[in-house]
């Protein structure tokens, strides 16, 4: 099940490999003490970060592994997005908006917080701005004494990576830091399959909710396993359960929509208004082009890699459209989008309000629409959108998307 991700024999060797034998003595020296600096305890900081879909479940096991302590903010809901729209500029990115709102949150009700983690970026767009602005509003608000952890694309430079994460990893051995990695990417990993699962099993389930349902509980079961065999035992029996959910369900007509777009919109179901469940009531099946251990794997594991072809191929689609990088996921979302047309019967494409990348791939996708005749719904999201409105749109679509199959069956050609 866990196959075709990296194994924890692939994290040791890329270390070994790519770092270990170029490591100057005194990055030995930090990665092989074996003593917590005195005075702190077990917990070197209590810490937090934002919510981004389920990829807490790992990053928080990270943390506590090596030692700090966790504040986990409550799901994104209209209270965080409320929080964060009321201290923000208006024209910012939503999802600043959003994360900015998880750290009030947690803020407010723990004051006595050291540290967030948050992740940077190199542009072209504002994502590396995200954290600089925030400090700046905390500050203002009164916190200003919180230590800023800000996890970068290595950009091919693995070893700067490994130096920016070190204030995460004091007092930890290369071992206690390669098996909290571990035990952070099994989560994560069984996070996604069982994402992807529930992506085809909705549609079909025979009581409605049951697989959100489904899924939540194993978010807590996987969140609370202590090892890997736990892990992967709860990854196994609830894949299982969740194929129990079909039932007669199997027959059912369902549609295909693939979901293209900004990555953290398209990750937190908060953000999105869980546009996810929605169409999957609704009897649709969604294909995501972006899950949370592919992005990981193909920007910070393997980036440093020379034969890492990552994304290639959308590039390669995206290119008679678009065909150069506009930053986060804009190219991204053009080459899903002529990447699957023949396996999908339309796409969702989600935009954060204000976001640079994904308006330059809005404005290129009527001709990618005209040359693959395939139907795309831009839906655009930020503290006004109300879930009525998009669900009614929703509907309409998934009813032009079966309209379509009707037609094209009876179609002469078909
Ligand atoms: S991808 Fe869009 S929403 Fe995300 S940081 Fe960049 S401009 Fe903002």
């Amino acid at each position: 099940m866990l196959q075709g991700y990296l194994s924890a024999a692939d994290i040791i060797a890329a270390l070994q490999i790519m770092c270990w034998p170029d490591a100057d003595r005194e990055m030995k020296q930090h990665f092989c003490a074996a003593a917590i600096p005195e005075g702190r305890g077990q917990s070197l900081m209590k810490m937090t970060f934002p919510h981004m879909g389920t990829a807490h479940v790992g990053v928080k096991t990270i943390l506590e592994q090596l030692g700090h302590e966790v504040v986990m903010p409550p799901r994104v809901s209209s209270e965080t997005v409320n929080l964060g729209a009321k201290y923000s500029p208006e024209t910012a990115c939503f999802p600043l908006k959003i994360t900015l709102g998880n750290f009030l949150q947690v803020l407010q009700e723990h004051p006595d917080t050291e540290a967030v983690l948050m992740v940077g970026g190199a542009g072209p767009c504002r994502l590396g701005y995200y954290f600089r602005t925030q400090q700046d509003i905390l500050a203002d608000l009164g916190y200003d004494d919180l230590e800023w952890v800000v996890i970068e694309p290595p950009q091919g430079n693995f070893r700067e990576m490994l130096e920016r994460l070190k204030g995460l990893a004091k007092g930890c051995s290369l071992l206690d830091i390669i098996s909290a990695l571990r035990l952070g990417w099994r989560k994560m990993v069984a996070m996604d399959e069982l994402i992807r699962a529930a992506h085809r099993v909705r549609p079909r389930e025979v009581r409605r909710g049951s697989t959100s349902h489904l899924l939540r509980t194993a978010a807590s079961e996987i969140e609370a396993a202590s090892e890997l065999g736990a892990v992967e035992e709860v990854h196994q029996s609830m894949h299982k359960r969740m194929q129990g959910l079909i039932g007669k369900g199997e027959s059912r007509d369902v549609v295909r929509i693939a979901m293209v777009g900004e990555i953290y919109l398209t990750l937190e179901p908060g953000a999105n208004l869980h546009v996810e469940e929605a169409l999957g009531h609704m009897g649709a099946e969604i294909q995501r082009t972006i899950m949370i251990t592919d992005w990981v794997r193909d920007n910070v594991l393997l980036d440093f890699l020379p034969w890492n072809n990552r994304g290639e191929d959308k590039k390669e689609a995206a290119k008679p459209y678009l065909n150069h990088f506009v930053g986060g996921e804009g190219q991204d979302s053009v080459g899903s989008t002529a990447l699957l047309a023949d396996e999908v019967d339309g796409v969702v494409h989600l935009m954060p309000f204000t976001c640079m990348p994904e308006i330059v791939a809005q404005s290129v996708m009527p001709e990618v629409i005209h040359d693959f005749d395939i139907p795309v719904l831009t839906l655009v999201f930020d503290e006004h959108t109300a879930r009525a409105g998009m669900l009614t749109r929703l509907e309409a679509f998934v009813d032009l998307l079966r309209r379509r199959r009707v037609r094209d069956r009876h179609s002469p050609a078909s």
